[in-house]
């Protein structure tokens, strides 16, 4: 398909007024492309061709006329660090429309970045180039890593100045989800005791993203049911693969169960349950090993947004199973890590513990342990290279062998399994910022070097071992600040 044949709908439009307000995107000035999406593309049935064309720079600028297209901003509330805000909202999101896809069903792309809306508050509307590299890149890892998420169609680059903390470029990442619905969207009509709209917006988005609920007497309740189930699920996937958002306010969880508004995150360097990637967290809400708390917390305050549809008693039972599920999953996910074929909790939490334990007290590499394990046949050697002490390594491989033990499995089917499960490559904060500094100076090579590990994560990709390995010790546990 040509770009100006693309045919958008506007699903969102059809909610009460009070769920959007309608805006035109403000372009950039000086644009150009910086990177583009072919994967994502061809899913979308956009010729790949088109993404080195002048539409569509326009269409990352918000300035394509394309049929059916009308622009506009969701109006959601949050709970930010706890604390509740009546009305945030896209304050530099414009949605452009939807694409209806054969396989991949309906999807919604956005415009980060795009200029002002009714819910900017006192922000520009626009967003900085290092963060929507973090974006762009983060978003398209998460999918390469088998991790729900928002992704990114291309990121446009400017001359377009825009102030942070010092002058910096804007840019625009065209993001694409199957839902922008979020808790806090839910909070939003709740708090107001719009319960029409709320209603309204329930429907929505069991119809956008749980489907199979359309015509259950039940619905409302089942659509919290399968977001708890979907949240525990993504905490356990974020926890298994040493991923640390940063900011799990109820406006940045998605109902559909996916990774959205990727800001001040990070993945392990050496594996640290306490780690908080966030500058001006330093409470510690959102740290690495608080998140599947966090997660029971949003969860909860959905619970209470959904309770004039449902009585609160009912919805409190399904949340009971969230630390149970959450559990399951994640045992599950890290059996897979360890190469075991299957796991129990009776059998097995022991070895997991003592595996959490041991990581946490010799500074080694989350991700580099356990791709060095996936090659592990009984020689300790490479292993006990990459942690700072040998007696705690070598405890756990002892019970590690003796559970092998238990296994049916050849070592060599224990490995590809492993490989699968275990990735060589994760975009660390370092890379990130070595892929941002030169693109700062008009070098874009990084960015796609890193966007090729990121789609392939569990893939060898030799000539780019250097980001294989350990996090270089001056930029080991880093924090990062909030300002995009
Ligand atoms: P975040 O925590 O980054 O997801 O953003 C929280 C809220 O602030 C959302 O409503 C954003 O739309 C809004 N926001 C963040 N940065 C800007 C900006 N530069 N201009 C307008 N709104 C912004
Ligand atoms: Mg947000």
């Amino acid at each position: 398909m040509k770009l100006n044949d693309i045919k958008l709908t506007n699903p969102y439009l059809s909610l009460p007024e009070e769920c959007y307000t309608r805006v035109e995107a403000s372009p950039l000035k000086n644009t150009f492309l910086i990177h583009a999406n072919e994967k994502l593309a061809q899913m979308l049935d956009i010729d790949v061709n088109e993404l080195n064309s002048d539409d569509f720079v326009k269409l990352l600028n918000g300035e394509l006329q394309t049929e059916g297209s009308d622009t506009f901003a969701m109006c959601y509330a949050g709970h930010q660090f706890g604390h509740f805000v009546p009305r945030l909202g896209d304050g530099r999101a414009i949605n452009i429309g939807t694409i209806s896809t054969p396989m991949y069903g309906e999807q919604h792309l956005q415009l980060k970045g795009a200029g002002q809306t009714r819910y900017s508050r006192s922000g520009d509307g626009r967003a900085v180039l290092r963060s929507s590299i973090r974006e762009y890149l983060m978003s398209e890892a998460m999918f390469g890593l088998g991790i729900e998420t928002t992704r990114a169609l291309g990121l446009l680059g400017s001359n377009h100045r825009v102030y942070r903390e010092n002058w910096e470029k804007g840019a625009i990442v065209l993001r694409v989800s199957p839902s922008w619905v979020r808790f806090g969207t839910f909070e939003y009509f709740s708090h107001k005791k719009r319960y029409k709209e709320l209603e309204a917006l329930a429907d929505y988005a069991i119809a956008e993203s749980y489907p199979h609920l359309v015509d259950e007497p039940n619905k409302y309740l089942h659509i919290f049911t399968e977001v708890v189930g979907k949240t525990a699920i993504l905490m356990a996937q974020w926890q298994a693969v040493g991923f640390n958002h940063g900011v799990m306010n109820t406006d940045n969880m998605s109902i559909a169960g996916l990774t959205i508004d990727y800001g001040p995150y990070a993945f392990l360097d050496d594996y640290d349950f306490q780690y908080i990637c966030n500058h001006t967290d330093s409470g510690g809400r959102y740290s690495f090993g608080n998140q599947p708390n966090i997660g029971e917390w949003n969860l909860r305050a959905l619970m209470l947004a959904l309770s004039p549809l449902v009585s609160s008693e009912r919805l409190e039972k399904i949340l009971e199973h969230y630390p149970r599920l959450y559990t399951e999953r994640y045992l599950y996910l890290m059996g897979k890590k360890l190469g075991l074929k299957s796991v129990t909790q009776e059998k097995d939490l022991d070895l997991f513990k003592h595996l959490l334990g041991m990581l946490q007290g010799i500074n080694v590499d989350y991700t580099l342990f356990f791709r060095t394990l996936s090659h592990y046949d009984g020689d300790r050697t490479a292993l006990l290279k990459i942690g700072l002490y040998h007696k705690p390594m070598n405890d756990w491989l002892d019970s590690y062998d003796d559970r092998l033990k238990e296994e049916t499995t050849t070592t060599e089917e224990r490995h590809t399994s492993m490989f699968q499960n275990n990735p060589k490559y994760v975009l660390k904060n370092y890379m990130l910022q070595e892929a941002i500094d030169s693109a700062e100076n008009g070098d874009y090579t990084i960015v796609d070097n890193l966007f090729k590990i990121a789609q392939d994560p569990y893939l060898e990709h030799e000539g780019f071992e250097r980001w294989a390995g350990a996090t270089p010790d001056e930029f080991k546990n880093k924090k990062l600040s909030c300002s995009s």
